[in-house]
Parts: structure tokens; sequence; C-alpha cells
């Protein structure tokens, strides 16, 4: 059976990178936004706009391995197999344990979470997306009984006070942001709370950069200042909620006033007020919350301190007011939907739900349940790290890059007697520690369902042939079934069969619940494999109308009735959460991480496309001016960041007065295929909120250092050529971009290095154009093979000299060198082109000079500059960038 919606040629599918999940209209060699598609309606971001260009061989894991050698898959999975009964018949089913990801479809969860949890009886299944928001899981647990987002992204345009907190939007849901751009109005106020101004406060008419940590401090005040306000509504709380009174007395004895909120915070007191002023005037009413307020150790807390406002305001399910907790993964949700989270079971059954277990081994025909949950994702490789798990099996996710105290998760994988990989990428910093490889069908060959933030479930279709032998998880999960003897609970022809059994599963978790439980998607159990690979996007809960036909729900508690067993919602009293590191003489600096505009987590598929590379080449350190000038760190210059860990993050300083003093960000996406020290999960400390497992990402603590380098350089080679790593173990810092016809690379080193002698040896032969100019430490070498460029070594200590990344690469392109272009090699800048400044729109390559050039010249208006440079134009993701460039370049003239 034809499992795609063709249209035209085209397949219908969805986005694989983040939780605005959205719709995708896919050819092999081209994507467009899928206008039919309710989450972006036509839009897509500079991520989604490339992802044809990541459809390439380049990097992917074609062949099952073992101990290193390329294996059939029947040796694969016995190898696989072997492992677990040995491991089981040995040390029990706890010493197995499985760690999934938020990429993997529904369909693969689930048979993950069955195999794990009902037939091989480990517990020990968790997810990475215990990283980004299990504390919004756990803290919509406890205050509406169930982990449920009540609103749609609908309610996100319709709010006329939307509040953007811990979320850069702009960059980690760039669609989402648009929209809510696009709804701005008359009247209508956006209130942005973040330690640093970002992108998103673009959007703000009033940015609170409140002090790391003080979120609990800022809604609790809040609380007491509407309950002094007469502002909440009375008789919503006394019909629909309890724990009111417990929760305000700690709320005012948290933040007994505004003076008192804005001095913890370290904010201005009228702001504080503006603010609690607009959220008492303002009934519609949107929090939009994500990472910077899950990644805490008081996450759990920071998510319900913001939902008692919005009860105690009855602001939940209606129209344009809600809570909002934005996911960062495209399937985070599914898994959660299957029990991919170690602390559940499966359908939103808990552990301790009466009568979920006996139903549920029923319903798989199994006795080898667990009683009890297992290991959250920190503690998991901690267990790892004991011996005490002998088999892990991890798919589709890095955690030796992504986990915090990474490099004892890398000390962790490598004692481990057996670590399985599967995964679709060969070389990722945790395949490098995999004991069996499994290679994974890719976005293009998966085929099955995801749900995005606002519970909507999407197919993603595949529309290639397999790579190789690649196969779906779901496949790889249900033959290892097979091989321990469970074939008859994994008789799977296809993801539909998996499908159904997942939403009847859904049915039963239901009755179970006696009807208190939301996630209900039953109806859906009996879809025939034309109706299933026809699924619209639909929101659950889902039930069938009077004509039997599917009908979702976008809003979730409009009714005031919530799943929790007296249908009230709690308000949950909420403690100050202070961040667990504090810091010191010696580590004085606040380290905030988080994503970068065109990368996603490592990188393994956005670095596949070099205009992805462009506007951000490199890991940097972003400092406050003041903090600059008082280290004597110059904008652009190599630094490090030396935690409490074994290992420190290398990175150019940026500096900007968008950060506050004494706080420094990083971005999360480097690591040691792309940088030689650049791992941001290095200066984070293994310690995770109580409640929801979730570690404190967004916290470390460091010292910041310039790197005594003596030399810098830019080493570029055709893309062919051989690897160089081992080469730059000789330099302190690395850091590769592979580009469209190139490998660049910056080098950093303070051993002092003959270039003229040993040019050779980084160019890979003899250079024919040459220039040393001793007196300023500068360098220049390019190796040309009848005519073309091979490779070329330019060392400068001023990188502000160089000719840019996009010139460079096109040398490589061009058949034979113009004698402008070897001119230009030498004398270290670009005259055939326009000198761009830093890239601002990666879709038309387009920078900052330019555009400052533009307005100066009279284009003063987004549209117009969108007319002259196309900047902009495509997918939008630049245009905060491009209007904080028209409002400082407006203010200078
Ligand atoms: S916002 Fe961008 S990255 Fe996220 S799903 Fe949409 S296109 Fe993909």
């Amino acid at each position: 059976m034809d499992s795609n919606i063709k249209l035209a040629n085209s397949t219908l599918t969805t986005c694989p990178y983040c939780g605005v999940g959205c719709g995708v209209v896919a050819t092999p060699s081209n994507v467009t936004g899928d206008e039919s598609h309710p989450a972006n309606q036509g839009r897509l971001c500079v991520k989604g706009s490339a992802l044809h260009e990541t459809l390439v061989p380049n990097g992917r894991l074609l062949r099952p391995r073992v101990a290193g050698e390329d294996r059939s898959w029947p040796e694969a999975l016995a190898a696989v197999s072997g492992a677990i009964r040995d491991s089981v018949a040995q040390h029990g089913p706890g010493s197995v344990a499985l760690y999934l990801s938020g990429q993997l479809l529904t369909e693969d969860y689930y048979v993950a979470n069955k195999l794990a949890k009902g037939f091989i009886g480990t517990p020990h299944v968790d997810t990475n997306s215990r990283l980004c928001m299990s504390a919004a899981v756990a803290a919509h647990k406890r205050a509406f009984g169930e982990d449920c987002v009540p609103g749609c992204y609908e309610d996100l345009e319709l709010a006329d006070l939307l509040v953007l907190t811990g979320s850069n939007a702009a960059w980690a849901h760039p669609i989402l942001y648009q929209r809510m751009h696009a709804a701005r109005r008359t009247g209508r106020r956006v209130v942005v709370i973040d330690p640093r101004r970002t992108a998103t406060a673009d959007l703000a008419d009033l940015h609170l950069k409140l002090k790391p940590g003080t979120d609990t401090v800022l809604f609790n005040g809040l609380l007491a200042w509407l309950v002094r306000h007469e502002a909440t509504s009375p008789s919503y709380i006394a019909q629909h909620c309890s724990g009111f009174e417990e929760t305000l007395a700690c709320a005012q004895d948290v933040a007994s006033s505004v003076a008192s909120v804005a001095a913890q915070c370290d904010l201005v007191e009228a702001d504080v007020e503006r603010f609690y002023r607009w959220y008492a005037d303002i009934p519609r009413t949107v929090t939009v919350f994500s990472q910077g307020i899950n990644q805490a150790v008081a996450g759990t807390d920071n998510c319900n301190a913001i939902i008692n406002c919005h009860l105690a305001t009855g602001r939940v399910g209606q129209p344009g007011a809600s809570p909002f907790s934005l996911t960062g993964q495209p399937n985070a949700m599914g898994g959660r939907e299957v029990g991919g989270l170690a602390n559940t079971l499966a359908a939103h059954m808990e552990y301790d739900t009466p009568g979920a277990r006996e139903q549920l081994a029923e319903f798989w025909g199994t006795d080898q349940l667990p009683e009890a949950p297992g290991y959250k994702a920190v503690d998991l490789f901690e267990a790892v790290h004991r011996g005490d798990i002998k088999v892990l099996w991890i798919m589709g996710t890095n955690p030796a890059v992504s986990l915090p105290d990474s490099a004892r998760v890398r000390e962790a994988l490598a004692n481990c007697p057996t670590v399985i990989v599967s995964d679709c990428m060969a070389n990722t910093d945790t395949t490098a520690l995999a004991d069996i490889l499994l290679p994974a069908a890719g976005w293009g060959e998966k085929d099955g369902t995801v749900t995005n933030s606002e519970r909507c479930i999407s197919r993603q279709r595949s529309f290639l042939p397999l790579s190789s032998a690649a196969r779906p998880d779901w496949q790889i999960l249900a033959s290892v079934a097979c091989e321990l003897g469970y074939a008859r609970a994994f008789q799977y022809q296809c993801p539909a069969d998996i499908f159904r059994e997942h939403a009847a599963l859904s049915a039963l978790a239901c009755r179970v619940s006696e009807g208190r439980q939301i996630f209900d998607i039953g109806a859906l159990a009996q879809l025939t494999d034309a109706q299933y690979n026809q699924l619209e996007p639909t929101q659950w809960p889902v039930i069938l109308d009077d004509v039997g036909e599917i009908e979702g729900s976008s809003r979730l508690f409009s009714d005031g009735c919530f799943a929790t067993d007296d249908g009230r919602a709690r308000l949950v009293p909420v403690p100050v959460g202070r961040p667990c590191q504090s810091v010191t003489p010696r580590f004085p600096f606040v380290v905030n991480t988080g994503r970068i505009r065109d990368q996603w987590h490592t990188m393994t598929r956005t670095a596949l496309v070099s205009r992805l590379l462009t506007h951000r080449q490199e890991p940097s350190i972003e400092i406050h001016p003041d903090d600059a000038f008082r280290l004597r760190i110059s904008d652009g210059a190599l630094c490090q960041l030396i935690g409490p860990g074994p290992e420190p993050f290398l990175g150019r300083a940026r500096l900007t007065s968008d950060q506050r003093l004494g706080e420094v960000f990083i971005p999360i996406h480097w690591n040691g295929r792309f940088a030689s020290q650049s791992v941001a999960t290095n200066l984070i400390a293994a310690v995770t909120d109580p409640l929801s497992g979730q570690p404190e990402s967004k916290h470390g603590i460091a010292s910041l250092h310039s790197l005594a380098n003596q030399w810098q350089a830019r080493l570029m080679r055709r893309k062919s050529s051989n690897d160089l790593r081992d080469l730059a173990g000789f330099c302190d810092y690395w850091c590769r971009q592979p580009l469209a016809h190139s490998e660049s690379w910056w080098l950093a080193g303070s051993k002092t290095v003959d270039w003229s002698k040993d040019a050779t040896i980084w160019l890979e032969g003899e250079p024919q154009l040459v220039l040393v100019d001793s007196a300023q430490g500068r360098f220049r070498a390019a190796r040309v093979v009848d005519g073309q460029l091979e490779a070329v070594l330019l060392v400068d200590n001023n990188v502000e000299l160089l000719p840019d990344l996009v010139w460079l690469d096109q040398c490589f392109a061009s058949e034979r060198l113009s004698s402008e272009q070897r001119q230009c090699l030498l004398a270290g800048r670009s005259v055939e082109t326009e000198d761009m400044g830093a890239l601002v729109c990666s879709c038309f390559q387009v920078g900052d000079r330019q555009i400052a050039k533009a307005i100066s010249r009279g284009q003063t208006t987004l549209e117009a500059l969108g007319q002259v440079l196309k900047c902009g134009t495509n997918c939008g993701s630049c245009i905060p960038e491009i209007r904080e460039l028209l409002q400082v370049e407006l203010l200078e003239t």
C-alpha cells in the first residue's frame, strides 16, 4: 500500500526538528511549508526550509556494526538479543536499560516501551525529553491531574497579554514566534521574562531581565499582588480549585511586596508593578514557558508558580487564556503518551494508578511488568557508571553531549559492558562509544506519527526508500523482541498496526481511570490502513462525532473540570527555588546555555547544510562588555570557561549588553565532532529537580579567561581531503565547518609553528601561492592544482582581516582560480564581493554590513530591505535581527 499522501508528486509530512511540529510538503529535492497544516499554515523556518539539503548520504550509518566490524542484520540482532538475554539471566531485568529520544516516532516509542517494560521486564526506559520538559509534565500532573497542555496555538494569537518566560521562541520555536508577531495589534501587550535580551525581546513591550533562578519569586509575587488588588476570580477558585489558601500564604511569605520582588529578582520596581497591573487588567492572558523555566532545580515549582496565577484568575483552557508549555522536541509529547518516561507506565497510566498494572499486563499478554518506576535520565547514567546497568540501548540521541556532566557520561558509556546505539548517523560522540551500532531510518524514510506542543497528532510520512541496510526503529525493536522469544506480541506489519494498538490502549487507560483521563485517542483504534495513511493533523483527545467523523479538541478544562480525583485543579504552594550552584570567588560567572538560530541539538543533521553553519560559525561565549573590559577580553577573542568539572568550554567572545553583568551564555550544539572542547554540558553539574528529574541545564558556574594562543588560522581543504582531527590535536583549539565545497577549520595554538616549513603538512602538499609577513605574524599559503584551489592556510591573529567564509568556499567551486581570487587569497580580503559582515539572513546569505549600508541609503523598513536585499523574505527567522539592526542604525543616524 502507498503510505504517502501525494500532492503533485510531493508528500505531506512534518518537520523533524522542534516541538512546533510544522507541516512540510516534501520531495527529495525540495521542501515547502504545508499551507493546510494548522501549526504553520505554510510557513517554515530556516532549519525546516533547508530539510531537503540534509537528504544526503554523508555520514549515514548504513550497515549494522558489532565490535567495530560490519555485520548482517541477523548477526547484529543475535548480538543484541544475546546481550539482553545474558544480562537478564545473570543480573536480572533491571540490568537492561533503554534511553530513547523525542526524535523517535510514536510507533517506535510504543514498541520500545512495550518491549522493555512489558517483556524484558525492566522499568529503566527513559528519554531525552527528560532534559527539556519533564518539569512541565510534573507540574501539569500536580495542577491538572494529568500531563496535559490546556491550550492551543491559536491562543497565542488571541491573547491580549502574552507573557513569554524562559523562552527564546524567535530562535527555538521560530514559526510560533512568527505567528505571535503577526498577531500584534493595538492594545495587545507582550512581556518577555528572561535574564538575557534575546531575539524574542524584539516582540516585547516590557522585558524583565530578571536574576536567574528567581522565577518563583516573580510569580509568587504576582499571585500575592492579584489577591491584594482583588484581581483573582473567587468564584472560579471556589468552584474549581483546591489549595488556594496554603498557596497564597506561601506566596505572601515569599514575596510580600512589589519592592521585595524587585529586590529579589534584581528588577526595577515600576516594571514589576507594570507587569502585575497588565496581568490583572487583561483577562485574555497566555503565559508561554519553555526551557528557561523547566531546566532548573526548581523547574516543577517554576511551572506551578505560573499555573497558580492562571488558576487563581480562571484563565485555563479559555480562548486566548491559558498557561502554555512549549516543548523542545518534535515528538516529546508522543513519547509521553506511550510511557517513554521512566516514572510512567503507558498511555498516561501511572505505576500507582489503581488497576493499571493488571489491566496493562492483560492487554499486552505479559506477566513481566515491573512493579515500580525506573531511573530517570541522570540517575540512569549514574547507574550505568556504577555498573548496575550492563546493557544500555540508546536510540536516536547523543547523551555523550546532551546530558549534564557529560564527561562522566562518556566515562559511564566507555565502561558499560554493552552499549547498543540505533542511529541514522555513523559518527557521533555517542556512536564512538558503542559496541553495537544499528542503522536506523532517517527523516524522509520513516513513517508514523508525532505529537506537537498543542497535542496535535500529525503523520510523518516517508517519501524516500530506505538507505542501504537502514530499518525503521519499530522494526528493529520488533525483530529483537522476536529473537528474544516474544514474537506473538510483536506481530506488526506496518506502523498503522502499532498506532491502532496504542489508540486502543489509551481507551483502556480511560476506563481504568473511570473516565477521568483526558488522553484518549480510542476513536482512532479502528482506523484502516488507508485512513491511517490519510490521517489529518488532529488534537487529542479525539472523539467520533454523531456521524462517525473524527473530532479533535483544541482546548482542555474549559468547563473547569480537571483530571484529578475530585475534578478540581490544585494550586500548589511554591517555596523559593534557588539554583543549586552559587558563584564563588573561584567560579565567579553564572553560565546560561541554550540554542542558536540555525542549529539543532548536536548538529548531526543541521551541520550537513553549509548555509546553516554561516550564521554562527563557531561556539561562542556571550559576555557583558564591562566584564570583558575588566578581564581584558576583546570582541572575537578566543576564551575559555573553566567550571568545577574536568573539562573547559572554549569559544569566541561575543560582547553584548544583552547579557547581565557576571553572567555568560554559551550554545548547546557543539561537540567532539565539530570542535575541540566546546561541549556546554561539561559546565553543567548533574543536579536535578527532585520532582521531575529534569537537570539544571540553564545554570552552571565558571571562571572566564582569554585563551593564551600565539596564533590563529583558518585552514580549508577540498571536501574529499583526509580528516584533519589528528593534526588538529596539535592545536589548543579547533572548530570545523563542513561546507558545500570545502572543509573549513578554525585553528589556534600556543606552540610556535614554522609555517613556511609546516604548511606542506597542513595543506597536504606544496603550496603554489605563499605570502609571509613576519612583522605582522601573518602567513598565507594556497595549494593550487591545474588551476583549482585544493587547500588554503590563512594565519592571522586579526581574524577580522580574513576573507569571509562563503567567498572562500566559493573559490573551491571555481574551475580555475582567477587572478583576482589569487590576489585576495593572499591579500586576505575579498575584492570581488562586497564585505557582507556577520551573516544575518541564511536563506539569501545577507550580512549585517550589507543591511546597514542599505539602511543608510534609505531602505528604512523591513519591507524595503526585503525588496532590495531579499533578507527576511523567505523563512523569516532573521526578522528579529533585521529589526534590531534597523533600530540601531536609525538611532545612530
Ligand atoms: S519552527 Fe522550524 S524547526 Fe520548528 S517545526 Fe517548524 S520548521 Fe521545523
